[in-house]
Formats: structure tokens, C-alpha cells, sequence
């Protein structure tokens, strides 16, 4: 996107029609959207690629860190920020968990924006150019609105395209599904004890499993189980399953991104969140 008025413009327009129907959203919570909604423009997120390479019998191993794309950002630092940001409204902190869900929107209102025309050409300043000349008109009078009202999957919504009205009202539509599907899973009662109790046992079987595999790997003194064993062992460590996603939506724990050093961890603090 453009500029950060076009955020807070998508993001207030979207505010409002969910109040419109039924929603309510307090002004803590909104104070944290609004800062958030423009926050990944000041503290970037980190992609990080791991690049393995063989070189004359060589093996090289490389690390390549890069700012997070926007445009067309990875789905994973989407869902992350969607993530955490339910995180902190389960722990009560509905400032952060506005903030969080703010980063969230950022870049799903950036996503649809495709930079290049034929693969080859780059049109994204012109394009950007075009959405700030239209914005006002196009959201302002609600050409993004659906007729029908029902939560939507904010990842089939997001398309990338050329065409100035489509970029505005995929994040518009993208930016109305994510908040709607916040708010909607904030209505739902979990069972955090339940939830506990099974990511221990997830934990405990992940455990177990690597501490039988490296006894049986020493037991035999086998080259190829050693093999094994390292990307066995990997694998077991990567793992993540639903669960844990869902223990972080109820406040338990936060799972980081795969590739991703996110700017915020849970540790850093929200300086919109620590006003009087
Ligand atoms: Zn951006």
C-alpha cells in the first residue's frame, strides 16, 4: 500500500462495518489496531533462507536474511500476527492483541498488490499512484462490500492483481474476514486445561521418541541409523502440530514462524500499548 492513511482508512472503514453488524470492539483493543496496522513499515520483520550448496566435494552452508516481502508477504507471518494477537487477548492484553492483529492486517492489505506486469516489468510505484487517487472514492462509499455478511478464509481471499479498485477492495475484504474471524473466535470458550495437558503429551511422545532413536543409534553403531537419526531428530524438533497453533490462539504458548525472525516474540514491548 501506499501510504499509512490508507491503512487506517481500510482498517476504520472495516472498524465500521463490523459494528454495523453487531460486532463490538473496544477502544483499547482499536487503540493497538490502529498503531499496529502501520507498525511493520517501522520494525521489519526477517526472512531468513537457509542455502546449502556443494562445491568441489565442499558443503557449504548459508544463511540469507531479507526484510519480509509485503507484497505478497508468506502466508506463515500472516498467520502468526493473527496468532499472537489472539495470544494476548485470551491473557487479557487487548492493546497488544490489537497491535498484533494490526501487523496482521498490514500485510494482508499489502498482499494483493502484484509489483511486476508480464514478469518482467515493474509497476508498483505507478500502481501505488493510482490506489492513493481512488481510495478515498472507492472505500468511502463502500464499493468493496459484499452482499452477504459471513465470515470468510482471509487465505482465499488473497489474490494478488494489477488493477488499482481490485488491490483496494481484496484488502478491504481480506482486512473485514480477519477481524470478523478474531472476533468470532474470541465468542468461543476454550478449555486451556484440556489444551495444556495435550501439548505435554505431544511434548513428551517428541521426546521420547528422539531419546529411543540416538539409544538405538549408539546401541548399534550403524553409519546409515546415524544418518537416520540426524534428520529423523530434525524433523522431531520442526514439528509442529495443530495443537500448538491452537494453544497459542487460547494464550498458552507462542510458536515462532518456520523462516521467519518475527520483531516481535512476546518479549519486546508495545510502546502504543504503554501510554496512561
Ligand atoms: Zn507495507
Amino acid at each position: 500500500m501506499p501510504s499509512w492513511s490508507i491503512h487506517r482508512l481500510i482498517t476504520s472503514s472495516v472498524v465500521d462495518e463490523v459494528r454495523r453488524l453487531g460486532y463490538s470492539c473496544s477502544e483499547e483493543f482499536l487503540r493497538g489496531v490502529y498503531e499496529g496496522v502501520v507498525d511493520p513499515d517501522r520494525s521489519p520483520d526477517i526472512e531468513s533462507v537457509t542455502r546449502v550448496r556443494v562445491r568441489r566435494g565442499k558443503l557449504y552452508i548459508r544463511e540469507q536474511k531479507t526484510y519480509a516481502r509485503h507484497h505478497g508477504a508468506s502466508k506463515s507471518i500472516i498467520d502468526y500476527y493473527y496468532n499472537l494477537s489472539l495470544y494476548y487477548a485470551r491473557r487479557g492484553d487487548l492493546c497488544k492483541s490489537g497491535f498484533m492483529l494490526g501487523r496482521a492486517l498490514h500485510y494482508a492489505q499489502d498482499y494483493p498488490l502484484k509489483r511486476r506486469k508480464w514478469l518482467i516489468l515493474d509497476i508498483h510505484e505507478k500502481l501505488e499512484g493510482e490506489i492513493e487517487e481512488i481510495a478515498d472514492d472507492v472505500i468511502n462509499k463502500g464499493f468493496c462490500r459484499d452482499s452477504e455478511d459471513v465470515a470468510k478464509d482471509v487465505k482465499k481471499i488473497l489474490k494478488q492483481s494489477t488493477k488499482p479498485e481490485q488491490v483496494l477492495c481484496t484488502s478491504y475484504r481480506a482486512s473485514k474476514a480477519m477481524i470478523m474471524q478474531y472476533l468470532n473466535e474470541l465468542r468461543e470458550e476454550v478449555d486451556k486445561k484440556k489444551l495444556a495437558k495435550a501439548v505435554r503429551t505431544v511434548k513428551t511422545v517428541k521426546w521420547l521418541s528422539g531419546l529411543v532413536l540416538w539409544t538405538a543409534t549408539f546401541a548399534l553403531h550403524s553409519p546409515t541409523l546415524l544418518l537416520f537419526t540426524i534428520f529423523a531428530s530434525i524433523f522431531i524438533a520442526m514439528y509442529r502440530p495443530s495443537i500448538y497453533y491452537k494453544a497459542m490462539r487460547a494464550g498458552l504458548m507462542i510458536v515462532k514462524p518456520v523462516g521467519t525472525k518475527p520483531a516481535y516474540t512476546g518479549q519486546e514491548k508495545v510502546p502504543a500499548c504503554h501510554k496512561p
